[in-house]
């Protein structure tokens, strides 16, 4: 049957009948029946979704990114909205398969850092640990979509053995940032193992958890969970909400019983076209955020990743919701707007510049308002009573590293790029005048 018959002949989105049929509250308040019932196909979206033709095309695509959406998150799309924030998020369109300039598909050259698979050292101090390729659901924007939705690529219990083992041979590294994939759809033995195992080495000291899972199946926030959790403080998570609609009676408990459990939570969201990319948006989200006691940590520009193309902004627009945001809303409910440059080059902050002009002792500033004002520099500073008061210890840990920092420090002149004194080396070698 053709897309087209088949929804000729489909009773479209009556309440009374949805693809999983009827459900009792325990299953429905139930992550494994969430799970295995996640909707997939054109044909089940088609039963709560009026979907575009646009829509079908990309959920027929044959190479298309993985489709999955949980039931729950599913009846928060508005079934007869195109441009719903929700969907939009979910649901393909047939234009992400579209190649744009500059699109690559790691475009973060997250393979060139992995000295063992789904390990990302990019960091002096810290690791990117990829525990799975599978998630509840999945972001149509994905910057992995390399290998998560692949279950054959998916990590097993050798590589993770392998991962935790770069870990405990790597004392530089103080903190562990589980991902995928998201973490939280392990079986809980499995992830339960990995946190016992990261505990035990003696020079981490904090794990992170990035997960979309309270947003896109709270039903897993269990009080075991949380019990489970609570054994391997100090822990962190990240979570990643893109829009107020994501913010539910269900996700707010959820996020309660985190908070409640002693874990720091921090919310990850990308600017994403159409979606949230203007002010207003932006700072409903923010601040339900607060009140739910999750901390804006990253704004992401979106990454140059296939399928996210028609998702990407201007990073202007991102600068004018910087702008809109410092000053106007408490500083807790700002996040840092950061782009993750092409190539590898890591999180580049960027926002608008608030320091105006420089004299010997003198620095000029503007505030949100346009004030413009001055800061008298003091004149007798002096930098190097620290060292005299607290003696500096002499470890370097950044080896290869300091960058910029490293300048300041006295660790060289310049930074230069590859080829640039072979380039510059013009001058004839002439013999030397006596
Ligand atoms: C984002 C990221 C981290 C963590 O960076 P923070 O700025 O500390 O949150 C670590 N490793 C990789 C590869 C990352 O992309």
């Amino acid at each position: 049957m053709s897309p087209s018959q088949f929804l000729a002949t489909q009773p479209l989105f009556s309440s009374s009948h949805k693809p999983w049929g009827n459900v009792s509250p325990k299953q429905w308040n139930d992550w494994h029946w969430q799970l295995s019932n996640r909707l997939n196909t054109w044909e089940e979206l088609a039963q709560i979704v009026d979907l575009t033709p646009e829509e079908i095309q990309g959920l027929t695509a044959k190479n298309k990114f993985r489709v999955d959406i949980t039931p729950y998150f599913a009846t928060l799309i508005d079934p007869d909205d195109p441009d719903c924030p929700i969907r939009r998020q979910v649901i393909p369109l047939g234009r992400e398969l579209f190649a744009f300039e500059g699109m690559q598909a790691d475009s973060l050259a997250e393979d060139e850092h992995s000295p063992i698979p789904g390990l990302v050292h990019r960091y002096p101090d810290r690791v990117l640990m990829l525990v799975t390729t599978h998630c509840a659901s999945y972001c149509r924007y994905c910057t992995r979509s390399r290998l998560v939705g692949d279950f054959q690529q998916t990590f097993r219990k050798p590589d993770l053995e392998r991962q935790l083992e770069y870990i405990r041979q790597t004392p530089q590294i103080r903190d562990v940032l589980l991902s995928g994939g998201d973490p939280l759809t392990l079986s809980p033995i499995l992830l339960d193992y990995i946190l016992s195992r990261l505990r035990e080495i003696e020079h981490l000291e904090i794990v992170r958890i990035g997960t979309r899972v309270p947003v896109f199946l709270p039903q897993r926030i269990t009080d075991e969970l949380c019990t489970m959790l609570q054994k391997y403080h100090p822990l962190w998570i990240n979570i990643h909400v893109n829009h107020p609609k994501e913010i539910t009676p269900e996700l707010s408990a959820a996020l309660g019983k985190l908070a409640d459990a002693g874990i720091p939570l921090g919310n990850q969201s990308v600017l994403l076209a159409g979606i949230n990319d203007r002010l207003d948006i932006q700072k409903e989200l923010l601040c339900k955020l607060v009140k739910n006691r999750v901390r804006p940590y990253y704004l992401y520009q979106c990454d140059l990743v296939k399928g996210a193309g028609h998702f990407r902004t201007k990073v202007a627009k991102g600068m004018e919701i910087m702008e809109g945001l410092r000053g106007h809303l408490s500083g807790y409910a700002i996040p840092t707007y950061v782009i993750d440059a092409p190539g590898g080059g890591g999180k580049i902050p960027v926002m608008p510049q608030y320091l105006i002009s420089q004299g010997t002792n003198k620095v000029i500033l503007r505030n949100y308002e346009g004030y413009i004002t001055t800061y008298h520099e003091p004149d007798n500073y002096d930098p190097d009573a620290i060292d005299r008061a607290q003696p500096p210890s002499s470890v370097r840990s950044e080896i290869g590293q300091e960058g910029v920092s490293g300048l300041l420090q006295g660790e060289g002149e310049t930074i230069k790029p590859r080829g640039f004194d072979r380039v510059h080396y013009r001058r004839k070698v002439k013999k030397k005048r006596s």
